[in-house]
Parts: structure tokens; C-alpha cells; sequence
């Protein structure tokens, strides 16, 4: 693609203004080049091109072949795309790291047929890991097993004496064996913990093995702690697992404030090639004084382009299979139940109006109808007793909402944090949630393109290790409202399908704003930090049904490869 001259002009401005900035020399050869690309910028004003130049960390330009050749020099690398697509790196807006890290090297239940296919890949990975006192693994979802929760005894067949404790796909129930309810010393006499339950046999009152929400720690005190080394290495394996698949930044939703020190150490002997923003996961009931001693000293210690903290994860309510989220009208298939909000609604209207008086970010958990409105609300509070507005408070989630409270995203400057592959219209989405929540509420599921439509940024992420974080499939996902085999064929709630470059959007530039950075990232464009990638197709140039098979060929983050596929 040919440049005019009026682009080579805002090149040279480019290049002065980057040089200004870092002290470099205005006109010095770049120490890489990209030539030969269809390179999607996400810049409006220069939407396509095929080649860009790097020095240090930033992208110094982006325009045709010919003008990108002049930045080199003998010492400058060469980077072939071979007429492959590139883009910006990928953010993925929510993630659990260090539990989606362990996840890579333990029992993965996900796509099990039933509980006979649990029983063989457990026995398998039992036998291929005899050391391991405990047997731990996530992936199993509530459609495994029709009509209830999983039961200890299935896993009681397969080990008798090892513990064993399995994670349900979503994070928010849990599956133990006999032995590992002993080691935690639960039985019929224990009391259900606050937020959480210990399901339990009716006729009998002993624990079945399904523990929900925050029952969860019981079982996870009696499991030995992973030390230090173990941390870093699984760190290291999902770090490169996220270059692998595009990511160079996450937006880590809780579960690692307390090892940011475990990402710092890796930043300081350069193994660090994902950039990360870590949340703090404030527990209810309530905002404590040691809460933000601890909120406040990591946002001061840790502010660069590598490793920031300076946001605040809440829960306001739990999930639509086990009837934790919180619903305005009860659910449909048991009128009795409507979800329980974790957090007192006036409590957490306060909590939020002093975090965001300092300044903080603030990601709160909604899926529920209910739970998104006291959330919607708080926001509102907040900017009225601030005096603030543009302080882009997010939603994570947004699994249904009313149709009243869909344009307040928009009014409120709210950021829709959403995870498209959770809408994957599989058995569990299509037989157990959308039973769950029923017909009118299932009409409102996951309403990116009605929230986007009035005005609401959207945010994408994966949930990692909840689905895959390969963000390829989450596109997919969120343009067809399909599974990979085409169901349904007319799409799951057809009228939210996404454009393509929308969903793009959603994984860059308005990723990036949703954690504060798309002046530095999000674009491929002239000062922005070069962090981009190479695909295996152009996915502008291939049907819908065929994204997910998209492959990374390069990861570059910082103006440095840390992938390279073979
Ligand atoms: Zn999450």
C-alpha cells in the first residue's frame, strides 16, 4: 500500500515527537522492521500498512515498504511477514494468573463427556503422577451431570486414599473426594462457612462432595502450599502459554496480589514478557483499614509499563448454574431461590466511593440481574459524593442484565468487562444456564453489541482458567454466537453477533482503555510500545467458522520477540 506525502509528513512528526520524548536521535535507523505485512493498526486515521519500524521499546513508524526500508541499517533486524496479518497485541481484560499458571500442569476435565470420561482422565492422570499426594485438577461443568451436582463417590471409585479436589469450570463450585473432606475435617456437623455451602445429602445430612463458593477454603487449608519455586516455574509456563496465543497484557482479576512480588522478580532478571495489571481482591463483608495499607502500598511500588497495580476486584454475586447469581425475580426452574448478594448494598456503596475518592480502579464481579444494578448504582453514588466522572469503573461479567439498565453503561462511562467465550453455546450455556435464568433473562445474555450500541465500552478477556485464554476463539465466539460445529445455526441470542473489527476492539484499543493505557497501547501507530503480532491468517480473509483455527506466528512485546512459532 502506497503512502502520499502527507503521510511521510506525519511520519517525520512522529519520529520528532517520539525522539523529544525519550531523548533519542531524531533520525536514527530503527533496531527493527516489519516488512511485508497486512498490518490492522486499529488506528482510524491509517486503518492498514504494511510495514513498521521499532527503536528501543515503541513502533517509530508505520507506512508502506519502501518508506519503512529507509529506517534500516546493517545492525537493524529484519522481521519477514510474508504477507501475513499483524496486529496489536492482544490484552485479555480478566484473568486469574497464577491459578490458570498451576491449571496447565494438572488434571483438565474440560470437554468430558460425563462422569465415566472424569473417571478415565483422572485414572489416567493418577498413574502418569504418582508422587502427587493430591490429585488437582478444574474443567468439569454442571452439564456432566444432568439434574445435580457431582458426587464424592465418583471420585471415591477412582481414589480411595489420595485426596482428590476439582474445580468446577467457572471457579465456583468444587468437587471432593471422601478423603480430602476428612483431611479438611468436614462432615455432617460442620456449619456451611458465610457465602459459601456445603451441599449435602438430604436423607442423611452427610457432605456429598459438591462444596459452592466460599466452602471452597475449607478444603483449600488442608491442601499443602505450592513454595516459591513452584510458583515461579508455573509463572514462567504461563507466561510463554500467553505469548504463545497474542497476549502481551493481562488484567489480572484476583488471585496473585499477594505474589506481584513473584512477577517483580521476574521483571528484574528480564523473564518477564507479559505486562500486567493486578487487581486486589477485596473480600467481603466489608473495606478494612489493613485492605488499603495493602492497596495502596503496591499501587505506589509498582507503576510501570511491566507490572501496575492500582485496582480493586470486588464480587458482588456468584453464578447462574449453582443459583448464586443475584437475580432481580427468582429463577425459573426453582422459584424459591433468586441469589443472595455477597456484599450488603449500602456496605459496598461506600466501599466503592473511598477507593474511588483515592483514585482506584474499581472491577466489581455482577451476573446476575440484581447484582449488575447494585453495581450500576454504587458507580452512580460514587461520581455524585466525588464529584467525579471518567474514572472508568468496570463491570466484570454482565452475564444478563434488564433492559432498563443496558443504556447506563453508556451514561455512566461504565466499562462492560466481558469474556465472550463464556456465552459458548455448548450443553452447559444452552440446557443448564439458560434454564436457570429462563427465557426472558436468557433473551438479555451477554448484550455486548445492545451495551456497545449505547455508548458502553467493551472490555474482552477470557476468565483464564475458566476457558482457554486463546483469544481467537473468544472472537469467534462473539461474531457467530456459535459453537466451533455451527450451533445453533442461527446463533444464540443472533441479534448480539459482533462485527469482526468490533471484536478485535474489544481484545486492543478498547482493552487497553479499560486499564488506563490506550495512549501507549492498543494501536499499532508511531510512539505506542511495540507490542504486536504475527498471525497465520488474516482473519478479515477466512469465514467466521475458521478463526479459532488462527495460530501466532510472532509475539513481539517491548520491540523484542518472545515468541516465534516453529
Ligand atoms: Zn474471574
Amino acid at each position: 500500500m502506497r503512502m502520499g506525502l502527507r503521510f511521510a509528513a506525519a511520519v517525520s512528526a512522529a519520529l520528532l515527537a517520539v525522539s523529544n520524548a525519550s531523548g533519542q536521535k531524531k533520525d536514527g535507523p530503527a533496531d527493527t522492521v516489519i516488512l511485508h505485512g497486512k498490518i490492522y493498526t486499529m488506528n482510524s486515521r491509517q486503518p492498514w500498512a504494511e510495514a513498521l519500524g521499532i527503536r528501543g521499546d515503541r513502533i517509530i513508524a508505520v507506512g508502506s515498504d519502501q518508506e519503512i526500508s529507509k529506517l534500516q541499517s546493517r545492525d537493524t533486524q529484519v522481521i519477514d511477514a510474508k504477507g501475513q496479518m499483524v496486529l496489536p497485541g492482544f490484552t485479555d481484560c480478566h484473568i486469574h494468573f497464577i491459578e490458570g499458571s498451576f491449571s496447565l500442569g494438572r488434571v483438565n476435565l474440560a470437554g468430558a463427556k460425563d462422569a465415566k470420561d472424569v473417571q478415565q482422565r483422572l485414572r489416567q492422570y493418577g498413574q502418569a503422577h504418582p508422587g502427587e499426594s493430591w490429585i488437582l485438577g478444574r474443567g468439569w461443568n454442571y452439564a456432566m451431570f444432568p439434574g445435580s451436582l457431582p458426587d464424592k463417590k465418583t471420585l471415591d471409585e477412582v481414589f480411595p486414599d489420595r485426596p482428590a479436589f476439582l474445580e468446577g469450570y467457572d471457579g465456583h463450585t468444587y468437587w471432593a473426594n471422601s478423603k480430602a473432606l476428612a483431611l479438611a475435617h468436614i462432615d455432617k456437623n460442620t456449619p456451611d462457612p458465610p457465602n459459601g455451602a456445603i451441599v449435602r445429602d438430604p436423607a442423611t445430612g452427610e457432605p456429598s462432595g459438591a462444596l459452592k463458593e466460599a466452602a471452597e477454603a475449607l478444603v483449600a487449608a488442608a491442601i499443602p502450599l505450592a513454595t516459591r519455586g513452584e510458583k515461579l516455574s508455573a509463572l514462567r509456563a504461563g507466561i510463554h502459554w500467553a505469548n504463545e496465543n497474542g497476549l502481551t497484557r493481562v488484567h489480572s482479576a484476583g488471585g496473585d496480589f499477594q505474589e506481584l512480588e513473584l512477577y517483580d522478580e521476574l521483571l528484574r532478571h528480564g523473564e518477564l514478557t507479559l505486562r500486567f495489571y493486578v487487581a486486589y481482591f477485596q473480600d467481603p463483608p466489608k473495606l478494612r483499614p489493613e485492605d488499603l495499607a495493602a492497596i495502596e502500598d503496591a499501587r505506589r511500588k509498582y507503576t510501570g509499563d511491566w507490572l501496575s497495580a492500582g485496582a480493586v476486584k470486588f464480587m458482588i454475586d456468584g453464578v447462574v448454574e449453582s443459583h448464586t447469581a443475584a437475580m432481580l425475580q427468582p429463577y425459573s426452574d426453582d422459584a424459591s431461590l433468586r441469589g443472595q448478594p455477597f456484599w450488603d448494598a449500602d456496605t459496598y456503596k461506600s466501599a466503592v466511593a473511598e477507593l474511588d475518592k483515592r483514585g482506584l480502579q474499581l472491577f466489581t464481579h455482577a451476573i446476575g440481574d440484581r447484582g449488575v444494578r447494585m453495581v450500576l448504582d454504587a458507580y452512580q453514588n460514587m461520581e455524585r459524593v466525588n464529584r467525579t466522572s471518567g474514572k472508568r469503573p468496570r463491570i466484570e461479567h454482565i452475564e444478563t442484565v434488564s433492559a432498563e439498565d443496558i443504556p447506563r453503561f453508556g451514561r455512566l462511562g461504565v466499562i462492560a468487562s466481558m469474556q465472550p467465550l463464556h456465552s459458548y453455546p455448548d450443553e452447559d450455556t444452552l440446557l443448564v444456564w439458560a434454564r436457570n435464568a429462563g427465557p426472558d433473562r436468557a433473551s438479555r445474555a451477554w448484550v455486548w453489541k445492545r451495551i456497545a450500541a449505547a455508548g458502553g465500552p467493551l472490555a474482552f478477556g477470557s476468565d483464564w482458567p475458566v476457558v482457554t485464554l486463546n483469544p481467537f476463539e473468544g472472537i469467534q465466539t462473539a461474531v457467530t454466537r456459535q459453537t466451533a460445529e455451527g450451533l445453533p445455526p442461527e446463533g444464540f441470542v443472533p441479534s448480539e453477533r459482533l462485527s469482526l473489527a468490533d471484536a478485535i476492539r474489544g481484545y486492543t484499543l478498547e482493552a487497553a482503555y479499560a486499564g488506563f493505557r490506550e495512549k501507549t497501547e492498543g494501536s499499532i501507530e508511531p510512539g505506542k510500545l511495540a507490542d504486536l503480532i504475527v498471525l497465520s491468517q488474516n482473519l478479515f480473509e477466512i469465514a467466521p467458522s475458521a478463526i479459532h483455527q488462527t495460530k501466532v506466528l510472532t509475539t513481539i512485546v517491548g520491540g523484542r520477540v518472545v515468541f516465534q512459532a516453529r
